[in-house]
């Protein structure tokens, strides 16, 4: 069943004048890894805004899980370009304010901190950080923040995960090590994660990606999308 769905979608930004996204439709199925690429200014990081609600078009719907995008959506995860985690809380901490927001009961948060923190743990090992929880992220290399980050989106159960060129500013070896951790991390939500992945890259979109959307620019439009039909390689 359709999970993302953007129809008949344009935006322009108040600010220039720039019609960011002209007419984009796009489906993107429960449980899939879909990804978008193209060059950079073509839109992607607006349709990435449109799709969770941080913005709203002109023209076009957006429905998520079934519902229309009124607000920003809550069961999403976000990961971005550059690792986001704050300097003076340690991993484990940050990995806390996904939880925080979404259980803004203190009390109801520390009854269930031993839960919450074997999580986020659990997590961390799982990405190869075990042991990282208790440094701050300054004491870790911007892969390690980066694959911190990931468990950061990942620690409240979202149903969707947004993924900003999250790869982008690595080199290349930290990459593909990352594009393993987070197909491994997509292959055991077993259709339970929708991810949608906006990237440059093409090489990482066919690695990752079950669905490949092209977009161009001035406009930004899809000019093309593809399900990615051969075998997916396997560890
Ligand atoms: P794209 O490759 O999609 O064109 P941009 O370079 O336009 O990405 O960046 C999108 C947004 O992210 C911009 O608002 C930009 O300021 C911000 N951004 C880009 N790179 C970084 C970075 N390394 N650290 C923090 N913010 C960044
Ligand atoms: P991409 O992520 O593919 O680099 P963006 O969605 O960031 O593309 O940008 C698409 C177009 O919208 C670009 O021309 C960009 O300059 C413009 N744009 C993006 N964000 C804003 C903003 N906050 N205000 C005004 N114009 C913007």
């Amino acid at each position: 069943r359709p999970f993302v769905e953007l129809t008949g979608v344009s935006h322009t930004y108040a600010t220039g004048g720039t019609l960011a996204v002209d007419g984009l439709d796009i489906r993107v199925n429960e449980g899939e890894f879909a990804a978008v690429v193209g060059p950079s200014g073509c839109g992607k990081s607006t349709l990435m805004k449109l799709a969770t609600g941080l913005q709203f078009p002109q023209a076009g719907a957006v429905v998520v899980d079934g519902q229309e995008v009124r607000d920003p959506v809550k069961i999403a995860g976000m990961a971005f370009q550059a690792p986001t985690l704050l300097p003076w809380r340690t991993t484990l901490e940050n990995l806390m304010l996904p939880l925080e927001i979404v259980e803004p009961h203190r009390s109801r948060l520390r009854r269930n901190k031993a839960e919450y923190v074997a999580k986020a743990e659990a997590l961390l090992e799982s990405v190869g950080l075990k042991g990282a929880g208790s440094k701050f992220p300054w004491q870790l290399s911007g892969g390690m923040q980066q694959r911190a980050s990931l468990c950061r989106a990942l620690i409240h159960e979202p149903k969707l995960l947004m993924l900003d060129e999250p790869f982008g500013a690595l080199d290349a070896f930290t990459r593909e090590e990352l594009w393993c951790v987070i197909r491994d991390l997509h292959a055991r939500m077993a259709g339970s994660l929708t991810v949608i992945l906006v990237t440059h890259d093409l090489r990482e979109a066919v690695f990752l990606a079950d669905r490949i959307f092209c977009m161009s620019s001035r406009p930004g439009k899809i000019i093309a999308e593809r399900e990615v039909g051969f075998p997916r390689p396997r560890d």
